[in-house]
């Protein structure tokens, strides 16, 4: 009896759909998604006023009812609501911890999104959401352990380990932006100096381009841009042509194989590294990244695969969202 009535349930489970809401820095992006992992749906509204906790939770529930009526549904009819959220995030409590990007602290996100819609709420951090639906429907299903890490405004990282994702104490245990990489290093928006993220993100390159086109008055870059300009494609533009924007770009990626040796202790089959510039011209043919990472990482490790790989999602969340 109860395992026929166990049956039933996975199967009525099987056929629901399920609301993936994707909350950034300017926008709130919602999905309808299948069990398959197919988007049946998309809609965006505007991310509410920084420190407006209320403002976010009334943003998620009208984005939620726009999308479940346009999709001539019932609320009842879906498995329940996934949010990522940038920032730290305790998910068995579905509590935004702290947040720079939205200027929240303890602020119970899950249980009010879920009081008010009466809907199952599971809340993590963005970039935890991306490397499990990665793992589950993207570039990391065939295998069971992987680790993604993005590169945007700032980095973050995602680990799967056995198909869950591995979260750690106080869902936090996966902050690989914030590795020191450097003792008394560049000052870190976390507080801290020294950071992967303050030399590897976005932030980083166009902080170092403002300064290698001061250093290099005849450097192409300052024919075409000024420095208000200046984005976190602009050394990526003259890769091939400049050898102040080489440099600068060959340097700021080397930094990342520096921190991940820590991560081997997963031991993990697929790595996976998410970020704009791997769509960026030749870059992803001709990338000198793949042999730095690979020869400082990787030597002699036979047992692990390395693949760099665009993740189209987080890609054009990176170049529309973040404006990189
Ligand atoms: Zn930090």
């Amino acid at each position: 009896m109860e395992e026929s009535k166990k049956a039933k349930t996975n199967t009525a489970n099987l056929v629901k759909n399920y609301i993936g809401i994707d909350i950034g820095g300017t926008t709130i992006k919602g999905a309808i998604i299948n069990h398959s992992g197919d988007i049946l749906r998309e809609a965006r509204i505007e991310t509410s006023a920084k420190g407006d906790g209320e403002g976010l939770r009334n943003n998620v529930v009208a984005l939620v009812n726009e999308m479940v009526m346009g999709y001539g549904g019932f609320k009842s009819s879906f498995g329940g609501i996934g949010i990522g959220c940038p920032g730290l995030i305790d998910s068995k409590r579905g509590m935004i911890v702290f947040s720079g990007n939205l200027g929240l602290n303890y602020y119970p996100l899950g249980s009010v999104v879920s009081d008010s819609l009466g809907m199952s709420v599971k809340v993590t951090n963005d970039a935890n959401a991306a490397a499990l639906g990665e793992a589950k429907f993207g570039a990391g299903k065939k295998y069971k352990d992987s680790i993604l890490i993005t590169l945007g405004t700032g980095v973050g990282g995602g680990i799967v380990v056995d198909g869950k994702l591995f979260e750690g104490g106080s869902s936090a245990g996966t902050e690989i932006g914030h590795t020191v990489i450097v003792e008394n290093g560049e000052p870190c928006t976390c507080g801290r100096k020294g950071c992967l993220e303050a030399y590897s993100s976005a932030t980083a390159l166009i902080r170092k381009t403002k300064e290698i086109m001061q250093e290099n008055e005849d450097s192409a870059m300052w024919k075409k841009y000024n420095l208000k300009m200046v984005s976190g494609k602009t050394a990526f533009d003259y890769a091939e042509t400049d050898e102040a924007a080489k440099v600068l770009w060959i340097g700021t990626l080397n930094t990342l194989p520096v921190a991940l040796p820590t991560l081997q202790i997963y031991s993990v089959r697929k790595w996976l590294c998410s970020a704009a510039v791997w769509r960026h011209k030749k870059i992803n043919s001709q990338n000198p990244f793949r042999s730095c990472w690979t020869n400082k990482f990787l030597r002699g490790k036979d047992t692990q695969v390395l693949k760099l790989l665009p993740l189209r999602l987080v890609i054009k969340q990176a170049f529309t969202e973040r404006q990189l």
